[in-house]
């Protein structure tokens, strides 16, 4: 249907990451026309994705039954990462309004964070959602240094944390405090791992561009974290991971695919940078990959984490 697109294909670095792949299936250009496309969820119900387009301030939706893309949203005060959450609700960062907020079956949106220590957050990254109904979130200042995705801001808080909001009390607390731009996150298969990128490298070139690992505690906190990988080709910015444990994150050459230590595996190549990517479709075997203007996909041999 979509033919080979130019510019894409694998690159296999360790041999087993040829198992998952599938021999004949290519990456599809699936849409163009975002200026920066960010944050695919999947929303299984609808068999639908969305994701953001953020200097274009509007959510798309790309619809599996019949391959259209309108749009899902605009205004979307900027919105970055989205995600759903144990109930098939999504869960958004949205720039403009410097906070994470959650779309409800009845089509309200309601704020889950908005502020730190009655400080205005910076600019709410990515988002991901545990089993327990915590919700995690990065808060790096991408939203309030220029107009261009969000609008210029100070940064009240002063520094960019890595957040907690407590299911029960709705309480937003900082898990992780060393971070220059905490961007990307993710919760191992078995959520006793989080992984946090952080790409202080896009404004400091002695900056990070690395993963890191931090065991979740049985109290809600994080263990300090270690680095597992740095990237080899610009940021990793958002990710994701199979459930095997492999990670398949953003960076500028495509997906890069890492083994649960941070261990490069292979690459999706992209020609585009790739913001960010997850898992869809029925048996979550698709994987959706936001590269700059487009989005992409390819069907992979490995099914995602849920
Ligand atoms: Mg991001």
């Amino acid at each position: 249907m979509y033919g080979v697109i130019e510019g894409t294909g694998f690159e296999v670095i360790d041999p087993s990451f040829a198992d998952c792949l599938i021999d004949h299936a290519r990456v599809e250009r699936l849409w163009t026309g975002a200026r920066w496309a960010e944050g695919p969820a999947w929303l299984p119900a609808g068999r639908y994705l969305v994701f953001s387009d953020i200097p274009n301030n509007r959510m798309m939706r790309w619809d599996e039954t019949d391959g259209s893309v309108s749009v899902f949203r605009a205004p979307s005060n900027y919105s970055n990462g989205n995600t759903t959450d144990a109930h098939g609700r999504l869960v958004t960062c949205e720039h403009l309004t410097r906070r994470v907020a959650r779309t409800n079956h009845d089509g309200s949106i309601q704020v889950l964070a908005d502020l730190f220590d009655g400080k205005r957050l910076n600019s709410p990254n990515d988002v991901v959602v545990r089993s327990d109904g915590s919700i995690w979130f990065t808060d790096p200042t991408y939203g309030i240094l220029i107009d261009y995705e969000g609008a210029r801001a100070e940064s009240e808080i002063g520094a960019c944390h890595v957040y907690r909001i407590d299911p029960e009390t709705g309480e937003v607390s900082v898990v992780a405090d060393d971070y220059i731009k905490p961007n990307g996150l993710a919760f191992s298969p078995d959520e006793r791992l989080l992984y946090i990128a952080d790409t202080g490298k896009s404004h400091d070139p002695d900056g990070p561009a690395h993963i890191r690992r931090h065991a979740v505690l049985d109290d809600g906190t994080l263990a300090v974290g270690e680095v597992i990988a740095d990237c080899t080709n610009g940021l990793f910015d958002g990710f994701r991971l199979d459930r095997d444990g492999r990670i398949w994150t953003s960076a500028a050459d495509g997906v890069h695919c890492l083994d649960p230590a941070g261990r490069l595996l292979g690459k999706v190549l992209i020609p585009e940078t790739v913001a960010n990517v997850c898992f869809g479709g029925a048996r979550l075997n698709r994987l959706f990959i936001c590269g700059t203007t487009s989005l992409y996909s390819v069907y992979l041999a490995v099914n995602g984490a849920r």
